[in-house]
This record gives C-alpha cells, structure tokens and sequence, in this order.
C-alpha cells in the first residue's frame, strides 16, 4: 500500500525498496543482487547522465553466467517501465488514495475491502442511536477486544499476573469476553434477559459472535430494538442508583398511533443496581404523558403490595417531565386522570419516603424495552426476581 516514487533516487535503495512490480528487485533477480558490488546502494549511485539520457552503471563481483545473464535481461526489461524526475526528492505515496496522500477514510475502505469482514459484521449493526453513545463505544471496543480489563492491565505490565482475576468471580482471568459473556455474573444476567424475553440461546466463544448472533433475524422493528438493546450492556453508568438502602423504579410508557395501543414498564432496582421487581401492561389507549402516569400509578401500586419495598426509601424516575410535574404539584393535570393524580400525590404526601422525579431518556433503555414489549401483550406481566 506504500510505495516509493522516486526522483534524485538518493533516499531509495535499489535492490531493497519498491521500485517496480509488486515486491523488491532483490527478490526478482537473487543472483544479480549477490553478485552486485554495493548491494546496499541508493538508486542515484547506479545511475549517470549520459547527456539527457539515463543510464545505469552496476559493478559485479564476477562474470555473467548463463543464469545471471537471463536475469539480467529481466533486470534491463523491469528498469525499462522505471521513470525517474531528478528534479524532486524521493517521497512516499499512499497507494490507495488517486492523489498518492494518506487519508483515514482511504485506509479504513482499504481494511475493509481486503480484511475478511470479521470487524465490519458486528460493527455495522453497532452505530444505531438506540443507546447513549457512550454505550456504542463501550460495546465497540469490547467487541474489538480493546476494554483495560485485568487481563489486559497484566499483559501491559501495569498490574501483576497475581491481580488478574475477575472482580465478580475471582476464579477467573478478567478477559472481555469472561467478563460479559462468561463469568457467573454475566451468566446469570443473560439468564435473566433470555428469561424475561422467553429466548432460548447458546452462549458463544467470544463478544464478537455474541454480537453476530444477535443480529435481528426479524425486520420488525420491536424485535431489532429488543436485540440491540439486549446486546449492549445495561447502562449501569448512566442509571444512578437510589442512596442508602433506597430503591428506585424507573418506569416508562409506550404508544403506538396506527395500533390504537398503549402499555407502560418499569423496572425496581436497588442501590446496586440488582434487579428486583419489574412489570410490562397494556393499557388503555391514551396519549403518551397520560400513559407515563398511569406508569408511576402502577409502580407505587405494585411497591404497596409488598411491604418489604415500602419499608425503603422509594424513588421513582419517569422520563415524562409533564407526568412528573403533574404528580408531584398539588393540583391541575389533565382532568380525566384526576383519580389517578390523586391516588398518586396521597401516597407520596403520606409517606414522605416516595419521591417521584424526572430524568433523561437516556437512563431508561431496560424500561422503554418493556413498555414497547407490553403493545403486543394481553394482560398484566409481574416478575419478582
Ligand atoms: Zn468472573
């Protein structure tokens, strides 16, 4: 891909650079390289001006024999299709770039085009918007296997052999793909994600055809966001965990206008972000700041069933910033979910330990999958993990 062009010839050697053809003349011609007297020369010191024209002048350590004089020949062909300008410096072009100059984007078509694909399959299904971008980045590096893990860190040197076990299991060497696909840890969340999803699945060697295989095999559009989102970790960076011994829920809603559908989800974690309720319902169709409502309505219902949440601080997060102003403000909302509104604001005012508060989209993907998964349910789903 990087060839010499050369010019004076003073910076080029002869016999070992890429003059013409595809590989050195020291390859082309072995026995013509051996018996020449300076086999380390620039090719300016094989060459005179005879007036404008070029010639080339080589000294040999002995006479021609019949082998070296065939290829010779071949040498004389070969030097024939070489076309020198002394007037500039010897450079190096880029090869797959018309204008000889490097690019990242010619490079990158390059690697593309003459790679087996192995990188560009997984990768391709990666950059979809459905996650934060940070998110995409995680899962691309993890897929190109450049995450610091342990392993990693040890390999590099900057910490020792002796520390490179896994933090979740400490039995195993912290690679990439033992820590989000193989270690227990890992295990037991993709079982629970399967679980939920009613999926079967054959857990893979590595990150890579992990990715492969949980390219959509449906078009529709729930089903690819359900596998992307299920493929790319769950963000527990971006979701901020309840403090204390709290608990928090992050509920979400879903509307489908040409289905005439609505259904809402949401997920209760602790503070370390453990899993322990989580509900996907249809529900009457309304629009959406209505649904995110009946949303926070379902989570404080579900939270008083069970004494053993309400004995926590309890947070709830929407992403509807209109639903939580409308809960968390004394009066006003739309009138026809004031028995709602009511239910909602006597149960955080009652019990000072509920508190209902808006955050981003963005901290919400697990619930937004289980709001969009409650469109094509008939009734109320409830799990207690
Ligand atoms: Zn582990």
């Amino acid at each position: 891909m990087i060839r010499k062009q050369v010019g004076m010839g003073t910076n080029t050697l002869f016999w070992h650079d890429l003059l013409v053809g595809d590989c050195p003349l020291k390859a082309k011609c072995p026995r013509l390289f051996r018996l020449n007297s300076s086999p380390n020369g620039s090719v300016s010191s094989f060459k005179f001006w005879e007036g404008k024209k070029w010639e080339w002048a080589f000294s040999w350590c002995r006479e021609f024999r019949p082998y070296d004089t065939i290829e010779w020949q071949l040498l004389r062909l070969l030097l024939d299709r070489v076309h020198f300008n002394p007037e500039v410096p010897d450079s190096f072009i880029w090869t797959p770039h018309k204008s000889g100059l490097f690019t990242v984007k010619s490079f990158s078509l390059e690697l593309a085009r003459t790679s087996s694909g192995w990188h560009i399959v997984p990768i391709k299904g990666l950059w979809k918007g459905l996650v934060p971008h940070r998110i995409e980045l995680f899962v691309w590096f993890s897929i190109l296997e450049k995450l610091n893990t342990r392993a990693k860190l040890a390999h590099l040197g900057i910490i020792p052999p002796s520390e490179a076990h896994c933090v979740m299991c400490g039995t195993f060497t912290e690679s990439s793909n033992h820590l989000l696909i193989h270690c227990s840890f890992a295990y037991h969340l993709w079982s629970w994600w399967l679980e939920v999803w009613g999926l079967q699945w054959a857990f893979p060697a590595d990150l890579r055809s992990a990715f492969i295989q949980w390219s959509p095999p449906h078009k529709g559009i729930f089903f690819k966001k359900v596998s992307n989102g299920s493929t790319t970790p769950t963000p527990m960076a971006v979701w901020s965990p309840p403090s204390g011994n709290g608990l928090k829920w992050n509920v979400d809603a879903s509307y489908h206008p040409s289905l005439q559908k609505s259904a809402i989800g949401g997920v209760l974690r602790d503070s370390n972000g453990k899993f322990l309720c989580l509900f996907s319902s249809p529900i009457p169709p309304m629009e959406i700041n209505l649904a995110e409502v009946y949303a926070i309505h379902r989570a404080i219902k579900i939270s008083q069933s069970c004494t053993n949440i309400m004995s926590h601080n309890l947070i709830i997060e929407s992403d509807s910033a209109n639903a939580v102003k409308w809960c968390t403000s004394k009066d006003g909302g739309p009138w026809n979910i004031h028995f709602i509104l009511n239910f909602i604001r006597n149960s955080s005012s009652a019990d000072s330990s509920v508190e209902i508060i808006h955050k981003s989209r963005a901290a919400n993907a697990v619930t937004d999958c289980l709001a969009k998964q409650g469109l094509s349910r008939a009734d109320d789903f409830i799990a207690w993990v």
